[in-house]
């Protein structure tokens, strides 16, 4: 009889959905070493899906591109007209930072186009910038089919992406939009109404990061609309003030 499994049933769901294989203890491990030799010459060697994005860090823009666009370390590979990396300025200080591209998205390759993305141009507007200034990337660099939530295990296999990118950009600011952007962004499961008018840190260099609705939730609820532009000026705020400090911490 197979001897019960020392991880709980969680652990091994969360371990298959990362496709990571898990040893079993079979009635054939108990046999003699001489024995097992025989089957270990014809073993399967497992592929983990190179889980391992150690190298990311030496990745320029184009080579980081590059292995996006060849990436299949999650099932939304298969389904994808093409890889969405991200657009912009590479040397922007706001970084715009959304969920999962969409069908217009996955069609022309280009995050925030559309109806949304005309949205956010005008939020840009707003508080005085081009979408040409900015950087503009998502969570997901594929796009979820009928535009479910992104899983956990696909953040965990793409978010590596965003993070180099982020590392290559050097943003002063990330605005993210949407809860989806903002609770994986900052590993948090805060409504995004709690979220809002507050400054965020996100990771080692603490990065200001601040949180507003994402456009695609203002076309269906233009009420919203008010509380957007606060988060706005909130951000253009915070913005200003970063680059303060950091003149200040240059000149002492
Ligand atoms: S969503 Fe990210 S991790 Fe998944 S296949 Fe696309 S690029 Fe790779």
């Amino acid at each position: 009889m197979t001897p019960p499994h020392p991880l709980s049933r969680r652990q091994l769901e969360v371990l298959a959905a990362l496709e990571i294989p898990v040893w079993r203890r079979t009635a054939a491990d108990d046999r003699p070493q001489e024995n097992r030799k025989k089957d270990n010459d014809t073993a399967v060697n497992f592929d983990h899906h190179g889980l391992d994005h150690a190298d990311l860090d030496r990745l320029d823009w184009e080579a980081l591109e590059a292995r996006v666009a060849r990436c299949t370390l999650c099932e939304l590979h298969k389904t994808r007209t093409q890889t969405v990396f991200g657009v912009g300025n590479r040397e922007a200080d706001w970084l715009i930072v959304g969920e999962a591209p969409g069908a217009d998205e996955d069609r022309q390759g280009e995050p925030f186009v559309g109806r949304a993305g005309q949205l956010l141009n005008e939020m840009l507007r707003a508080i005085g910038l081009r979408r040409e200034e900015v950087y503009i990337a998502n969570i997901l660099k594929c796009r979820p089919p009928r535009n479910r939530d992104p899983r956990p295990e696909e953040v965990v296999r793409c978010e590596p992406y965003l993070q180099r990118q982020v590392a290559l950009l050097q943003p002063h600011i990330i605005l993210a939009l949407g809860r989806i952007a903002a609770q994986n962004l900052l590993k948090t499961d805060t409504p995004i109404g709690a979220m809002r008018g507050r400054r965020y840190r996100y990771g080692a260099a603490g990065i200001p990061v601040v949180v507003t609705y994402h456009p695609a939730y203002l076309l269906r609820s233009p009420k919203e609309k008010r509380k957007v532009w606060l988060d706005l000026k909130f951000a253009r705020q915070v913005f200003a003030e970063t680059l303060e400090s950091e003149v200040e911490a240059t000149a002492s």
